[in-house]
């Protein structure tokens, strides 16, 4: 099965020209949680909170792992490849949570 894939959001990615300010906030497109960009770089930086592009929406991490976890098919695995800039790695989502595997591995 074609694994799912999410883009690692970053802070920087929102242009300074595009937007006035770091205050510009971002928000999940599921739960609604929403930071300004401020904020979140903090967040990322302290891995409390990542936000992904996900098919076309702007996710936490929460609601796209729970997303993921809707699709694990029973004593099964899915995976999900996660894209970081350069970085290319996957999450393994079984039922007793996930695990971290990268491209090569
Ligand atoms: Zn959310």
């Amino acid at each position: 099965m074609k694994p799912y894939e999410a883009t690692v959001i970053h802070a920087e990615m929102f242009g300074k020209d595009k937007h006035d300010h770091d205050d510009t906030e971002i928000c999940c497109d599921g739960c609604g949680i929403e930071y300004t960009l401020t904020d979140y770089r903090t967040l990322k930086e302290n891995k409390k909170l990542v936000y992904f592009l996900y098919e076309d929406f702007l996710v936490c991490h929460g609601c796209l792992f729970d997303e993921i976890k809707r699709h694990i098919p029973l004593g099964g695995e899915v995976k999900l490849r996660v894209l970081d800039y350069d970085a290319r790695y996957f999450l393994n989502f079984g039922e007793e949570g996930y695990n971290i595997e990268d491209e090569l591995g």
